[in-house]
């Protein structure tokens, strides 16, 4: 049976609502893969911002999902970053964080033939092993069949905070003002778009992390993962 010791973890939830760093940490435990699918929407961004392809126009974008060349891999650098992103060998982990590509992602992710030129990438990933995906529709339509799924949410005005720290934190300064807006625009957009729409699935787990420590959100998906097939028989003394 090709899917014995495979599972996946499904983590959506809205903007900074802690996903990759949760994915990170339970991935890291269950020595699993962890894969962000906001960093393919992120990696398509930037190259059309540079390539001065338009956020609205849907053809050139899905046209530019076949030129480019996307790896994602474990860290190399030591600077807080989870995983390595290269676009054609240039590495653009930081670059696709950036206050630009968090404006113009979601106009990009609205459009059907973005979604369906990114879903293919994202599903065989997904199935490749023990995976433990962050995004927006993972449990909805990238991994429906997911063995665990979390809805991570908290209020704006706490995401807007952690925003701006990890911000400063790379000396970009901007106001949680500023900030809480731009967020606020990013979500409604992503939650209100025709093509899978963020929303948590009705099976998901949800989790408001407010005034939460990370250690102790992590334990308790842990806790749930623990009951999935695949790590509870590695975890049984008999196997
Ligand atoms: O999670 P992150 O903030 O990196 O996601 C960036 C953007 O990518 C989201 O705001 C959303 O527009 C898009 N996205 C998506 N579906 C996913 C993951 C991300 O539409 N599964």
């Amino acid at each position: 049976m090709d899917n014995l010791g495979k599972f996946v973890i499904a983590i959506d939830g809205p903007a900074a609502s802690g996903k990759s760093t949760v994915a990170a940490e339970i991935a890291d435990q269950l020595d699993a893969l962890m894969f962000d699918t906001g960093a393919v929407y992120r990696v398509l961004t930037l190259v059309a911002l540079a390539r001065g392809v338009s956020p609205d126009d849907e053809d050139e974008l899905a046209e530019l999902i076949d030129k480019i060349d996307i790896a994602i891999t474990t860290p190399s650098v030591d600077d807080g970053r989870q995983y390595d992103v290269y676009i054609d060998d240039a590495d653009v982990t930081w670059a696709i964080r950036d206050p630009e590509v968090d404006r113009a992602v979601s106009p990009v992710s609205v459009h059907a033939r973005v979604r369906a030129g990114l879903l293919e990438l994202q599903r065989k990933i997904g199935n490749s092993g023990q995976v433990v995906m962050p995004g927006r529709d993972v449990g909805t339509v990238v991994m429906p069949d997911a063995d665990l799924k979390i809805w991570l949410d908290a209020s704006l005005n706490e995401r807007a905070r952690r925003r701006r720290a990890e911000l400063l934190e790379r000396g970009i300064d901007l106001s949680v003002e500023e900030i809480r807006e731009s967020m606020r625009q990013r979500d409604q957009r992503d939650a209100s778009r025709s093509e899978a729409p963020m929303e948590p699935s009705p099976d998901a787990v949800v989790i408001q992390t407010d005034g939460r420590e990370i250690e102790d959100v992590v334990k308790q998906i842990l806790q749930l993962a623990s009951l999935i097939p695949a790590i509870a028989e590695e975890g049984s003394p008999s196997s």
